[in-house]
């Protein structure tokens, strides 16, 4: 057949496929349930549009001051609807997921106040944000302490810990949504619902703050429809849709927002500035494709679990569990085997799959590290991209895929490369 043909032209085998399509036969219920999600979630995308009249206007740029941006100021208002909030910040000027959490927090918090984490440790980046790491302008340097209650050993909320550890100066609660590169499980939005009504419910005037990275649209719901005072994430991650080629977004209670907008530009100017420079269509056709994008890098993700998963290797999430965010990872076991599934996701890209990528010394880590990423926009995330650092367990992190069709023709390349290498020994297939 004509399809088969075409993946044996990507050097895919017969054997491989025939493998993966056993598989994927299987998963045809799960991959109903996650369009769904998508159908419901393209609906309250096209219905904040409708609410907030967009229209063509909103696509023309502004340049210096970018006083009376409509086009942003429509983008905000589509968003704060969207995620259920009053108020939305996003903007190309915020360059960066990392950056949109920093503004969040230099915003809200103060000298003598405290900031607690009662889910473990932060993403890595954050780790200098905050001070955990010594850096220059950290939120120590400004008298800003910080404290940290870790998951229970089984991944529950440790919540004796967290009462113990809420005091007189706690003023802001983050609360990581995605396992990041950790390997603690991704929180459910129900969870971390549960975990915030607990905290109000020792001080109701704590803020509480979701790092909402990857989990944009893998559920229905939001932190923010939970009681989380602010979202936080990156516009080259879910939202942006892969069209979005910068920024990232706040959105939440008025004034939390409003206090993030006063560290992001100055007091006193706040929302009114900050030109969109012509970004705002793909800002606003990124975030109305963000919902079938997402369902893509889902079903990915999931057929790649349970491809390795019947090979004998470990993954987290496992084939069967319930997902909320989009990052899949594989224990591969050895050097050869992250390398190969990274050349293997490279070669499936439609930039740069004439690269092979290798590992090297990355500064900041402890090991060497390979990454594949042949994506429209440098550094995306919600594109097809793996990494991994050559060190034990020999894990590799993968995340993403425009369309289902590209997740899945990148999951089949990784699998052949391991093949072609003499690295699976199983006899399943
Ligand atoms: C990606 C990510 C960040 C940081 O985003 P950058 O855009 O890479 O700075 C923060 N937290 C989590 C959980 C992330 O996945």
């Amino acid at each position: 057949m004509e399809i088969e043909q075409m993946y044996q032209e990507f050097g895919i085998s017969r054997q491989v496929l025939n493998y993966a399509l056993s598989v994927e036969r299987e998963l045809k219920e799960r991959f109903a349930v996650i369009d769904e999600t998508a159908e419901y979630n393209q609906m309250k995308v096209i219905q904040a549009m409708q609410k907030a009249r967009v229209s063509d206007i909103h696509f023309a740029a502004t340049t210096g001051y970018g006083y009376n941006d409509l086009g942003r100021d429509v983008l905000e208002k589509v968003y704060a609807l969207v995620f259920h909030g009053e108020s939305g910040l996003v903007r190309p000027q915020l360059i960066s997921g990392t950056h949109a959490l920093h503004v969040a927090l230099s915003g809200n918090l103060r000298p003598g106040d405290e900031l607690l984490s009662p889910v473990g440790k932060p993403y890595d980046t954050l780790e200098e944000v905050i001070g955990i790491r010594d850096s220059v302008g950290s939120l120590k340097e400004y008298g800003i302490t910080y404290r940290q209650v870790d998951l229970l050993s089984d991944g529950s909320f440790d919540f004796e810990g967290i009462r113990k550890a809420i005091n007189h100066k706690t003023k802001l609660v983050t609360i990581q949504r995605s396992k990041g590169y950790a390997t603690r499980p991704t929180l459910s939005v129900t969870q971390i619902g549960e975990l915030i009504s607990f905290i109000k419910s020792i001080k109701k005037e704590i803020i509480c703050m979701v790092d909402n990275c990857y989990g944009e649209f893998v559920e229905r719901i939001e932190p923010t429809d939970v009681g989380a005072d602010m979202i936080v994430g990156s516009l080259i991650k879910n939202p942006g849709g892969g069209l979005a080629s910068i920024g990232g977004y706040i959105v939440g209670r008025q004034d939390c927002i409003d206090r993030a907008s006063y560290r992001l530009s100055a007091p006193g100017l706040g929302k009114e500035v900050g030109a969109s420079l012509g970004l705002n269509q793909s800002f606003f056709q990124g975030l109305f494709l963000a919902p079938t994008v997402v369902a893509g890098a889902i079903k990915g993700a999931i057929l790649a679990a349970n491809l390795y998963e019947r090979l004998g290797f470990s993954v987290v999430p496992d084939g069967q569990e319930s997902r909320h965010d989009i990052i899949q990872s594989v224990t591969l076991g050895t050097s050869e085997g992250v390398i190969a599934f990274c050349q293997g996701i490279q070669a499936a890209a439609p930039v740069d799959s004439f690269v092979i990528p290798e590992p090297w010394d990355m500064p900041g880590y402890d090991a060497p590290v390979i990454m594949a990423a042949g994506a429209f926009v440098q550094g995306s995330s919600i594109e097809l991209s793996a990494d991994a650092p050559i060190k034990e367990p020999y894990a590799v992190y993968f995340q993403g895929g425009l369309t289902w069709y590209h997740a899945k023709l990148g999951v089949l390349m990784s699998l052949q490369k391991l093949v072609d290498a003499g690295l699976i020994t199983r006899k399943t297939f």
